[in-house]
């Protein structure tokens, strides 16, 4: 029988039949299993709900000029290598 216990959204991970607190759930290997309680044994399924959080950042002349190189150099070379593929490919059609 499951106890009337609120179990959704909370730190620690609670049995929803006998309202023991998991403390040591970041041990639990996934993000979703099932477990039995460490309390009455009982056999429970869980989720790791993680909050997505941003932070940003300024970036300074110099940086934001040695980044755009490196995409530009990225950008030749993915170039240059499609071209070479297309290349052999139209190589191999004929042959
Ligand atoms: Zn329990």
């Amino acid at each position: 029988m499951a106890l009337s216990i609120d179990t959704e959204g909370t730190d620690k991970p609670i049995c929803p039949y006998c309202g023991y607190v998991h403390r040591d759930a970041y041990e639990w290997r996934h993000d979703e299993d099932d477990v039995d309680c460490d309390s009455c044994g009982a056999t429970f399924e869980y989720a790791r709900e993680v909050e997505v959080t941003y932070s940003t950042f300024v970036i300074d002349e110099a940086e934001l000029k040695r980044r755009a190189e490196v995409k530009a150099r990225q950008d030749a070379q993915m170039k240059e290598f499609l071209l070479r593929l297309a290349e052999q490919r139209a190589e191999q059609a004929q042959s």
